[in-house]
């Protein structure tokens, strides 16, 4: 009989097999550094020193291959493993992941390294969108310098084809995508460019990585394959302290690969493998037994954020009198919808589908009453699809001082960095994540004071707007009694 688990079925099971000894449902930590052997260089289950490889540390690495990579329909036999062929690297965070994918380009092809500029090791290319997390952009062109890295950032939108064809180079070993982007939740032409990629020769071709941090592998796996095609991408890197965690309390990253780039391409785990070993950024077995725990409700958590933020977002653009500008690619006003609808995962879809959405998704169709109230699940139906859980938009016409007000009068939305938290948390990119930018940059990408971006939790709906909207009265009104 053929099985199917689906995607939340294997973020509970994979990498979570009962104990063999005890019979313990929860797999124990294993915390030892160093591991006993039965012969000389005869590690007993491949295991010798924990920076190396660890139990706890594997099991998080096949789970997270299971979910970035595994069609459901083939899944191994016994439900606790990944048979997908793709593989997973956990990092001791995500900016350490980037670090040894980056090494990566530079590394000499003996190593198995993409060989840099001329395959002996040293420079070589990688191509990034414009509007990289800035920790990203920070590494790229500072951090790995001396190792002769060259970045090309570049608007993949705007530049089109044409212009993405011209920007690829012989020494380009990878395309660096994010999506959507930080903090104004862009969405690159994704197929566009894989399609691009994959007309030129298969084995000297650009990479194509994707950070998936805002979305999660629950709303968006480029690494399987759809309607037979190969996947978008090849390596996906997620902070996993965002979302897959979903409690702020644990820093880690990870890159997977695709089962397609793992056969076309096995230098790539090897040289991986070596520089995960050689860099030591080596994450905790205590963090990866954590983030075990926390992945198993990673499902439950994101269509939740999912449906708060696709309502906010709603809500926030009708109060047209004090906010513009807002952006959430689920909205079926927002530009980027289209793409949303293409690329949204096949597991999101299927669970959007129970709560009665409909694809292809018809803008038009107002299927209800149009006396439904809004706190309707056949509302929210209309407004869009859920898609992740972060929404931008300005004040309109507020100084940095009614912005900063608005933030802390909120009583329930932390004013915070980071995001993917079960509780909601609200900043202000150009004074807090993205300040560090050149004022151009900031310009160029349209960060301006009044931009707020907010990581929407999973508190009740009705509490978050009604937070919302008392902090906007108090920054905006008060104001204007001054003024007055
Ligand atoms: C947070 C984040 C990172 C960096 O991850 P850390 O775990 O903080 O090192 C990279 N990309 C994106 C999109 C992020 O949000």
């Amino acid at each position: 009989m053929p099985r199917h688990d689906h995607f939340s079925t294997r973020s509970i099971h994979v990498g979570s097999e009962p104990d063999p000894s005890t019979g313990a449902v929860v797999p124990s930590l294993s915390v030892a550094t160093t591991f006993r052997q039965e012969g000389v260089s005869k590690p007993l289950r491949g295991f010798d020193y924990s920076r190396s490889s660890n139990p706890t540390r594997s099991d998080l690495e096949s789970l997270l291959t299971s979910l970035e990579t595994c069609p459901s329909a083939t899944v191994a036999n016994d439900a606790r493993h990944d048979a997908s062929g793709g593989e997973s690297l956990v990092f001791a965070s995500g900016s350490a992941a980037t670090a040894a994918i980056a090494h990566w380009v530079t590394l000499n092809k003996e190593e198995g390294g993409a060989g840099g500029k001329d395959g002996k090791g040293f420079g070589g290319h990688i191509l990034a969108v414009n509007d990289v997390y800035g920790g990203t952009a920070r590494y790229l062109s500072r951090a790995s310098r001396p190792t002769g890295l060259e970045v090309t950032y570049l608007n993949m939108e705007k530049a089109g084809e044409k212009g993405i064809r011209e920007a690829i180079r012989p020494d380009t070993k990878l395309i660096w995508l994010e999506l959507p982007t930080n903090p104004l939740l862009l969405v690159p032409p994704v197929r566009l460019i894989s399609d691009i990629v994959h007309s030129l020769p298969s084995e000297t071709r650009p990479l194509i990585l994707v950070d998936s941090t805002f979305l999660s592998p629950y709303y968006f796996t480029p690494l399987i394959p759809t309607n037979g095609e190969h996947p978008l991408a090849d390596i996906t890197m997620s902070s996993l302290s965002k979302y897959s965690s979903g409690h702020s309390d644990i820093i880690l990253g990870s890159l997977t690969i695709s089962p397609t780039t793992n056969k076309l391409r096995p230098e790539l785990i090897k040289g991986l493998r070596f520089l995960q070993n050689s860099m030591g950024a080596s994450p905790s077995p205590r963090d990866c037994h954590l983030m075990i725990r926390s992945i198993k409700t990673l499902s439950v958590r994101m269509i939740k954020h999912g449906l708060n933020a696709l309502r906010i977002s709603n809500w926030l653009s009708t109060k047209t009198n004090l906010i513009e500008k807002v952006r959430y690619p689920g909205l079926k006003t927002d530009n980027a919808f289209e793409y949303v609808q293409d690329l949204i995962s096949k597991n999101a879809k299927r669970e959007l589908e129970f709560l009665g959405w409909k694809f292809p998704f018809n803008k038009e169709n107002k299927d209800f009453d149009i006396d439904v109230d809004e706190t309707n699940l056949e509302f929210t139906r209309n407004l869009g699809i859920p898609f992740g859980g972060m929404i931008t938009f300005t004040i309109k016409n507020a100084n940095s001082k009614q912005v900063e007000k608005f933030c802390t009068e909120l009583r329930i939305s932390i004013l915070a960095e980071s995001l993917g938290g079960v509780e909601s948390l609200i900043e202000v990119p150009y004074g807090m994540t993205h300040a560090h930018l050149p004022q151009e940059t900031l310009n160029e990408l349209n960060i301006t004071p009044n931009l707020i971006r907010l990581s929407v939790g999973i508190e009740d709906y009705e509490d978050l707007i009604e937070d919302l909207e008392q902090a906007l009265e108090i920054a905006m009104g008060t104001e204007k009694a001054t003024v007055d």
